[in-house]
């Protein structure tokens, strides 16, 4: 069975893919490089020993999309292309409409006009907005979003509802993520981010490997249990099984319509709780400072897995500890990324 992934050199995508290959998929890439290496998919064929046939080809190109599917016969789509800086999004808002929402269109649009309808499509939690914790699947979307990144998720939610409502042979899974992080047990793909990372995970190895000189803890005053943010961490393994399972229950029609799941542990750890474990698994210590809050962030939020667990059989296998336990290997046996 062959399966499209956009965005497949990127962290999720990269071993997202790795996951089919060793389940017995073909698996095509699209990918433009934007954030991404095309050696993250040498080394997916280096663990699986199987290959990947790859196009550097952009969403925003419709001809260069519909070449793939003229060479191939796609039988499912697994789309993760897409920019996801928050706070550039906030400074480039029409790239990221752009690049997210026309992109995904366009995608669309070249798969309707060749009959390939199965969708899985990465979401994020931010498209619920408000902080009424734990997140449900029925709770309203797109109300209190707090960035042109999370709203091009939640327009990109309503485009593909709009699809399946126009035409019933489209079968669309919604995967929300919770805060992926970890890398491959092999240590040979993780994520590698441009320029001085954003996000919590990223950040502490490089503090850890001496790159950065120490972490920002942003806020130490919010009502939680220790007074740092509260979020749900799912490892990348974890959360690339989600997206086969997902793949599964489209392939054997039992999607009706757009389904939309959480992909979450359905708990929650604060900050200093990830630094702790990350300084037991690498033996190192973090050097960090507390900072004043970060705009836009919310105190604590994390997933309902019910959902998940019920009809796609999902639940997370991996803790926090193999999470920063992976998330070193990686750091250590790759201090520049892929470069
Ligand atoms: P990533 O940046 O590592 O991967 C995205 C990939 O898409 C990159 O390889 C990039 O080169 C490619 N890409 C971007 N725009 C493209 C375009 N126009 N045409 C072709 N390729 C393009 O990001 P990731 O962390 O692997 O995230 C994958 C998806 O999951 C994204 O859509 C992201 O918004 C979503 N998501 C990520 C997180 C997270 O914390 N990592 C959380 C929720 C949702
Ligand atoms: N965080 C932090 N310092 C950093 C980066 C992140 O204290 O340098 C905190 C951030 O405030 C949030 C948590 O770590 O509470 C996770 O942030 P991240 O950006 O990884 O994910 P988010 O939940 O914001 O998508």
């Amino acid at each position: 069975m062959n399966i499209l992934v956009t965005g497949a050199a990127g962290y999720i995508g990269s071993h997202t893919c790795v996951e089919l290959l060793n389940n017995g998929y073909d698996v095509i890439s699209l990918d433009n490089y934007s954030n991404s290496s095309p050696k993250s998919l040498e080394r997916v064929e280096e663990i699986t020993s199987k290959s990947i046939k790859k196009y550097e080809c952009d969403l925003r190109d419709v001809e260069g999309i519909e070449k793939i599917f003229e060479e191939n016969k796609i039988d499912a789509v697994i789309h993760f292309a897409g920019l996801k800086a928050v706070g550039e999004s906030c400074k480039i808002p029409f790239t990221y409409y752009e690049n997210n929402v026309s992109g995904t269109v366009n995608l669309c649009q070249v798969m309707a006009k060749m009959g390939c309808k199965k969708l899985v499509f990465s979401s994020s939690a931010t498209v619920y907005g408000g902080n009424d914790i734990p997140y449900v699947e029925t709770f309203k979307t797109g109300v209190e979003i707090s960035s042109p990144y999370g709203r091009t998720k939640f327009m990109i939610e309503e485009i593909l509802k709009d699809a399946a409502v126009s035409d019933n042979e489209w079968k669309i899974s919604l995967l929300r993520y919770f805060n992926p992080i970890g890398a491959h047990p092999s240590g040979k793909i993780g994520e590698d981010p441009r320029g001085i990372p954003n996000n919590l995970m990223p950040y502490i190895s490089q503090v850890a490997i001496g790159k950065l000189k120490e972490l920002s803890v942003f806020g130490d005053d919010y009502e939680t249990k220790d007074g740092t943010c509260v979020r749900d961490y799912i490892h990348v393994c974890d959360l690339a099984r989600g997206h086969l399972l997902a793949l599964e229950r489209l392939q054997k029609d039992e999607c009706e319509g757009v389904e939309m799941y959480n992909l979450g542990a359905g708990k929650g750890y604060s900050v200093l709780e990830v630094i702790s474990a990350f300084e037991k698994a690498s033996g190192k210590t973090v050097n960090r400072k507390f900072a004043p809050r970060r705009e836009g962030d919310l105190p604590e939020f994390y997933a309902d897995a019910k959902k998940a667990k019920e009809y796609l059989g999902f639940e997370t296998e991996l803790g926090i500890d193999k999470m920063c336990e992976d998330t070193w290997r990686w750091q250590q046996n790759n201090p520049k990324g892929y470069e």
